[in-house]
């Protein structure tokens, strides 16, 4: 009966597989790969790419669509078959629009601008990194030239990462958080004394950050049968089916906390990735909703979770025995030097009051980047300035400013706001989960995580790509996005933390 659903599978199983193998070139590429090997491997990816899109946006899935679309009506909606198909059609819809020519420069641009980046990091000099952005810009806007008419040119690039949504909730919901954020880092910096977090500044030995880092990702339940982690640059998490999910860490020395933080965060995103039905697997259902769904887990696990008491009443015994310069601090002191709230240069290291306050700055230069209101070689004074206006500090060096994250050298512009939509999301499933097993804390103090990773593999990971992020949202906890839960949670906690 259902031929065309099943040649249908078959095709974007292939389709899967491509996708899977650039995405381990990928990783080679960011983890182990030579330097020298920079151009052969951009070429590599480029054909991979183009191959893949090829495919996905052949006559034959359009033929193929419309025959299962006939083939799967009158079943559940929600059964995998009627998804597989919905979900399938709007891939087709957007990526047919897109020019294969295009899939491969793009594809080759930003493997290319990935190295450039590193360097241009590494000795701080943005005009580097200036030509390869200017190229990867003018892609962008290109893309989105497919998709007019559109009310705003951010609509496109931000709708491939969040399915259903548009530039206009963003600003909805930056223009809610901003003053109470605003007001609340302020109210904050009246009692800064507070917190002392001195401690977790100098000089920290790496192996003792990299152990204790992977006895906590054992213990969230990360599957290193089925995962493992290495170092990078820029720390990520990626997957090339739910039984291969790998993160990276960086190990810096300076800051005890930064590392093992990272770690959490990615075993927040791979813990999804694990999780996903093994049936979804190598089809367009495969993988996260959206990428601030993926947000909410790295988030939960590594703010609600990783920042909280009843997780260092567990770990920071083991912590104090790895490093003997904790000898004196109290797991109370502890705690509050991890909330510390201070606006700082660095977004990955930022606090949870002053963190969305860094991704409304990029927000902003990336809209004016692509309506071409800020030009490429402006951007750091740019960025200096926003800085200035947001958190009050200005960057020392592009290292610390403009050039200290790796998305735009990968072509990642329209993804920013992901983070702040999956801040607010995280609020709203941890909430949930705390109400439907009161017991996460208890277990949490004992070192487990059964409970509340149960309650996400159920109601959120194990769909997948099924629904789009905010039904998905619906489904797991009744309510709509707000920024609401989030701020209360902000202002619950750190009220106590810093008695305002
Ligand atoms: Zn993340």
């Amino acid at each position: 009966m259902a031929r065309a659903l099943n040649q249908l599978r078959e095709q974007m199983a292939e389709v899967a597989d491509l996708q899977a193998a650039s995405a381990l070139l990928d990783w080679d590429h960011q983890t182990y790969m030579p330097p020298g090997a920079a151009e052969a491997r951009a070429q590599q990816m480029a054909t991979i790419d183009r191959l893949a899109h090829q495919q996905l946006t052949s006559d034959s899935i359009g033929e193929l669509l419309q025959t299962a679309q006939s083939e799967v009506e009158g079943l559940d909606l929600d059964s995998n078959e009627a998804r597989l198909v919905k979900v399938t059609q709007r891939d087709f819809d957007r990526e047919r629009r897109i020019p294969s020519r295009w899939v491969s420069e793009f594809s080759q641009a930003t493997a290319l601008a990935h190295q450039i980046w590193q360097e241009a990091r590494g000795t701080s000099d943005f005009s580097k990194f200036e030509p390869s952005l200017e190229r990867i810009v003018g892609l962008r806007q290109e893309y989105a030239s497919f998709f007019e008419p559109y009310e705003s040119i951010y609509d496109p690039l931000f709708e491939a990462f969040e399915p259903g949504m548009k530039t206009a909730q963003i600003r909805a919901v930056f223009a809610e958080l901003r003053p109470a954020l605003v007001d609340l880092v302020q109210r904050i910096a009246e009692r800064a004394d507070r917190v002392d977090d001195s401690f977790l500044h100098g000089k920290f030995e790496d192996a003792p950050q990299w152990e204790f880092g992977l006895e906590v990702l054992q213990r969230m339940g990360y599957d290193f049968q089925r995962g493992r982690q290495d170092r990078s640059a820029h720390p990520f998490t990626t997957s090339f089916s739910n039984d291969d999910v790998r993160i990276t860490t960086r190990v810096e020395g300076e800051l005890l906390t930064s590392a093992l933080f990272s770690s959490i965060h990615e075993g927040g995103h791979a813990l999804y990735e694990q999780g996903v039905d093994p049936q979804l697997q190598r089809s367009p259902l495969a993988g996260g909703a959206s990428l601030s769904l993926h947000e909410s887990q790295s988030r939960l696990w590594e703010n609600l979770v990783g920042r909280s008491r009843p997780f260092w009443r567990f770990f920071f015994p083991e912590l104090k025995e790895r490093f003997g310069q904790l000898r004196n601090v109290s797991l109370e002191d502890f705690y509050r030097a991890v909330n510390r709230v201070r606006p700082s240069l660095i977004r990955v290291d930022a606090d949870e009051v002053t963190y969305n306050l860094h991704i409304m700055v990029r927000f902003e230069l990336e809209q004016e980047l692509l309506e071409g209101r800020v030009r490429v070689k402006d951007l750091p004074p740019a960025w200096n300035q926003k800085m200035n206006e947001y958190l009050g500090i200005v960057p020392p060096n592009d290292a610390q400013g403009i050039l200290q994250d790796v998305h735009w050298s990968g072509g990642a512009i329209g993804y920013f706001p992901t983070y702040t939509l999956g801040n607010l999301i995280s609020v709203e499933f941890y909430q949930s989960a705390l109400r439907d097993c009161p017991q996460i804390w208890a277990e949490m103090e004992q070192g487990r995580f059964d409970s509340l990773l149960d309650w996400l593999r159920q109601h959120v990971h194990i769909f997948g790509r099924k629904f789009e992020p905010l039904e998905l949202l619906r489904r797991a906890t009744g309510q709509e996005l707000s920024p609401q839960p989030y701020l209360s949670y902000l202002h619950e906690k750190f009220t106590e933390i810093y008695q305002l």
